[in-house]
């Protein structure tokens, strides 16, 4: 089953890592780490930008960050183009041109949110005011599968609240992360955005460096939890999305044709390379049959090709080490007796192509349905009774989102409050907004991004309590 040309190696020296055009296998250039003394050389300069930045009047912030929303637009289809080259996701659909419409809307709407200084108290003997001050040198640790989008979630609402940001772009993805961070400081101040780039160590030298006063963290638990060690050293704040196994719950007689679109870019937005994806579906034993059946007419209309191409809507899978974990998976859940529902059409390309592919005939304890497959297979799982479906969703270390699909929302609301999940969606699935707080429960992560919440995540809370 594999495709010998993906023995290309990656690593060129022990500091060096290639990056690959995913769809091609085409070298894009070579990823080098950058070295602790530029590091703390980059960190120097940014705590004096921070200083000159913070000091600025904040509406003097806010019109630079609205040029960066703006910069960001003109190059949209330029960056867009780098995406897919890098990252992998195609140009059209829900892909990179979607990518840098987010980062646009990403970029505005902290632009354009205030948080003022708040009265939290006052009688006749005092009054405390509440002031959120920026808290420094922001390290963000951006991903791979969202590369200029999770970037911007990081960067712009520290950079809003007066922080500098140094950026260490997921190793898979560096290119096209500086060809943005170039394009934003065209208009933002020198030294207050950084990059520092590699594979290895140059994540953990950065998060654990004592200047760093916030860690913004985007990947998988096991190296959330390497950040949150690393943290201890400098005691950092911080913001952690480790992703997710969400759980669906398709509730006795949906209304299919309504909801199947919606139902398949849940789970298969990204080739399922998203935190927020649905990663397990939970449907009534009654409405099973139907519901497989539809699921699988859906996805055999779905192209998938090159990125660049302009038919395809799905694309490779970005990377070989996430290639081989998903087909790991796969190969173990032919193993154990699973049906294999449907499985798409490989296109004849080079690179790290997995078909669309939905399973049934497995539960939890399966591994396809406890592990995180961040890949385009769906576990399909029966259920008899609404609580055991319930009781399964639960039934995980993460706890990103949820979704309960159901023409009857009210009785979807009911079941939504009994996920643990930092977000329920019903009839939609990771369907996130700039204004709405988004984090996990459980081992998903803490904190929250976006909206006011987001802004405050970035801030040190300062008190000025005044005797009367
Ligand atoms: P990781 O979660 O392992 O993150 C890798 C990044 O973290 C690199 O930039 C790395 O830089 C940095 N890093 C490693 N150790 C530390 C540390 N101690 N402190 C700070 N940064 C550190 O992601 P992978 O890309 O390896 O993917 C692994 C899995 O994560 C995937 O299979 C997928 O399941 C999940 N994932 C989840 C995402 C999400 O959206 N939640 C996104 C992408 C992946 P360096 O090597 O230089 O230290």
């Amino acid at each position: 089953m594999e495709n010998m040309s993906f023995a290309k190696e990656t690593h060129t020296t022990d500091t060096a890592f290639l990056s690959l055009n995913p769809s091609t296998l085409e070298v894009i250039g070579e990823v080098v780490n950058t070295s602790r003394e530029e590091i703390d050389a980059r960190i120097e300069k940014a705590k004096k930008a921070q200083k000159q930045w913070a000091a600025r009047p904040d509406a003097e912030r806010k019109d630079i960050l609205l040029k960066v929303a703006d910069v960001l637009q003109t190059h949209s289809k330029h960056l867009a183009e780098w995406i897919t080259r890098e990252q992998g996701k195609p140009l059209n659909g829900p892909g990179s041109q979607f990518e840098m419409q987010a980062c646009v809307g990403w970029t505005q709407v902290p632009a354009s949110l205030d948080l003022p200084e708040e009265v939290v108290f006052e009688d006749d003997t005092r009054k405390d005011v509440l002031y959120r001050n920026p808290i420094g040198i922001v390290a963000a640790i951006a991903p791979w599968n969202w590369p200029l989008m999770i970037a911007i979630w990081q960067i712009i609402p520290s950079l809003r609240m007066g922080n500098a940001v140094i950026i260490k772009p997921s190793e898979y993805t560096t290119y096209c992360s500086i060809e943005m961070i170039n394009l934003i400081n065209t208009v933002l101040p020198a030294d207050l955005l950084q990059v520092v780039t590699g594979r290895g160590e140059v994540g953990g030298y950065l998060t654990s460096h004592p200047e760093i006063g916030k860690i913004m963290f985007t990947g998988s638990i096991a190296t959330g939890k390497k950040v949150v060690e690393a943290s201890a050293n400098n005691m950092a704040r911080l913001t952690l999305e480790c992703g997710g196994n969400d759980a669906g719950i398709i509730l006795p007689g949906l209304d299919l044709a309504k909801h199947i679109e919606n139902i398949f870019w849940g789970a298969f937005l990204n080739m399922g390379q998203t935190c927020a994806c649905l990663k397990r579906l939970y449907v009534h034993e009654d409405d099973y049959e139907k519901t497989v059946q539809a699921l699988a007419d859906y996805s055999s209309r779905i192209p998938m090709g090159n990125g660049a191409d302009e038919n395809a809507v799905l694309g490779p899978i970005q990377n070989k080490m996430q290639y081989d974990k998903i087909q790991d998976l796969i190969r173990d859940t032919e193993n154990t007796g699973a049906d294999f529902i449907f499985r798409g059409q490989k296109p004849d390309l080079e690179g790290y192509f997995i078909p669309v592919t939905l399973v049934g005939n497995v539960d939890n304890g399966d591994r396809i349905v406890d592990e995180e497959q961040f890949g385009p297979v769906l576990p399909i799982i029966k259920y008899k009774t609404v609580e055991e479906a319930i009781e399964k969703a639960n039934d995980s270390d993460n706890g990103l989102g949820a979704s309960v699909w159901s023409d009857d929302v009210g009785q979807a609301q009911k079941v939504a409050t009994q996920l643990e999940a930092g977000t329920v969606w019903i009839n939609q699935h990771g369907a996130i907004h700039p204004f709405v707080p988004f984090g996990g429960a459980k081992q998903s992560g803490y904190g929250v991004e976006f909206g006011i919440e987001g802004l405050k995540a970035v801030t040190v809370p300062k008190v000025i309590s005044i005797k009367k």
